[in-house]
């Protein structure tokens, strides 16, 4: 299996400086989104690496060339199973988890195989996980829109916490938890 992991909110070329959605300023990760998701990538990365799945980072261009980029890389891997992460954390007051798929029935499971374990890690305020099919049409247009160009890959958008409601998973023990979360949720299902 491959998985390829995006941190975005960060090295878009029309706005090099987006790094997402902010809470005030924590002493770690000074309360911006794609800090806490750079943390998470690596965590996630580590751990699926352990387990001896391959993972391609990807951090840097306008989300439509990022998904046309591993639509090429893609190729090179046919013969396995294949994951895109969009990696992102909400804000806005919500009181969940969410992990966004595209509506086939592999990112349906696999979104739901990320939530068990989601659920399974008991962090406070997470217990509520809710896997969700995307779509233009309504208001998980902006999840789609970053997933939206991925081609063969099973493309998920992450927003495993709510900055503001969460603020106090903002730390490297419960990102970690999360990031083990995904992790053995995307292995789980692979299984
Ligand atoms: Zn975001």
């Amino acid at each position: 299996m491959i998985v390829f992991i995006d941190r975005q909110h960060a090295g878009k070329p029309n706005n090099p400086e987006d790094r997402g959605a902010s809470v005030e300023p924590l002493s770690f990760g000074l309360g911006l989104e794609a800090m806490y998701t750079g943390y998470l990538s690596l965590m996630i990365e580590e751990k699926l690496l352990e387990n001896g799945v391959k993972v391609i980072p990807i951090s840097d261009g306008f989300y439509a060339d990022r998904h046309k980029r591993v639509n090429e890389y893609s190729k090179r891997f046919k013969n396995e199973e294949q994951v895109y992460l969009a990696l992102h954390l909400n804000s806005g007051g919500g009181d969940y988890s969410s992990f966004f798929h595209m509506g086939s029935t592999d990112g349906a499971d696999l979104a739901s195989a990320i939530c068990d374990k989601v659920r399974e890690a008991s962090l406070p305020g997470l217990v509520r996980c809710l896997p969700k099919k995307c779509s233009s049409g309504d208001w998980t247009k902006n999840a789609w829109y970053t997933i939206k160009g991925v081609g063969n890959p099973i493309a998920i958008c992450c927003e495993p916490l709510f900055m503001d409601t969460h603020r106090d998973l903002l730390t490297m023990e419960s990102l970690r938890s999360i990031a083990s979360a995904i992790a053995s949720g995307i292995i789980s299902w692979s299984l």
